[in-house]
């Protein structure tokens, strides 16, 4: 079985101070989860105080990037070492946003993956086709080549501790989201490809998550399909009522 994950990514948004008061209510909100996992991706600067805020709560929190050396002149970058030793246990990578405006490339994300990995965090890896790929009917191609480059030569012990989040572009911050269906198709053939160059155990229990426009009113929606195991959630995920409901979203 695999248990939902639902993650919230708040980008460049929130204080620190903003960021606590967040959670504080996020854990009453919230209580203890048994069903599902709740993940919380803040700025670097609010991490610290955000892990401190959720110590025994059951809701985990990760980081939105790191950079694949462990250490020396890379002036701005964040290493998978730092963010382990102030106990994260997630990150997300490849998100279209650093894809677009920092020209991340699938080589630069399938390095970052590596280096998580090796850290003993998991990587929430995400892939999704533009607009204009949809439109050209090249959807599968384009996640096909991603997910291949992503995870390329990955153990399967490695990829098991992977979380895929289907992103499409278009439904990024544009309110516009995937049909339930439009999900579960791509979803689907994640699935078969992770079981095509994993094999079986991988694609049964690597949990994929939606992300794009997702809220309290297509949350269950989204769920109820077969292969969506979770969402990554942007914009709604900065609004305590909001993100609250998604999470206890209903099956
Ligand atoms: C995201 O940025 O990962 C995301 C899904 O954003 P939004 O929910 O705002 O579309």
């Amino acid at each position: 079985m695999r248990i939902p994950i639902i993650a919230g990514n708040w980008k460049m948004n929130k204080t620190t101070a903003e960021a606590v008061t967040f959670v504080q209510s996020l854990k009453k909100e919230l209580g203890q989860l048994s069903d599902r996992l709740c993940v919380i991706c803040p700025p670097f600067t609010a991490l610290l105080s955000v892990a401190q805020e959720l110590k025994g709560s059951g809701i985990e929190w990760g980081a939105q990037n790191l950079f694949w050396e462990t250490e020396g002149a890379f002036t701005g970058e964040i290493s998978s070492r730092m963010l382990k030793e102030i106990g994260a246990s997630y990150c997300i990578l490849g998100h279209c946003e650093r894809r677009k405006i920092l020209k991340e490339t699938d080589e630069m994300v399938h390095r970052k993956v590596k280096k998580a990995l090796a850290e003993g965090l998991s990587p929430i890896v995400c892939v999704g086709e533009r607009l204009e790929e949809r439109e050209k009917g090249i959807t599968f191609d384009v996640i096909k080549s991603q997910v291949t480059q992503d995870l390329e030569g990955l153990k399967k012990e490695e990829v098991l501790r992977c979380v895929l989040a289907y992103e499409p572009v278009w439904a990024i911050g544009t309110g516009r989201n995937a049909t339930p269906l439009q999900a579960q198709e791509v979803h689907a053939f994640i699935r078969k490809l992770l079981g095509e160059q994993f094999g079986e155990e991988a694609a049964s229990k690597v949990r994929i998550q939606y992300g794009g426009s997702v809220k309290p009113d297509n949350i269950d929606e989204l769920m109820a399909e077969d292969d969506v195991d979770g969402a990554l959630v942007g914009g709604a995920s900065l609004d305590i009522k909001s993100f609250a409901r998604i999470v206890n979203f209903k099956v």
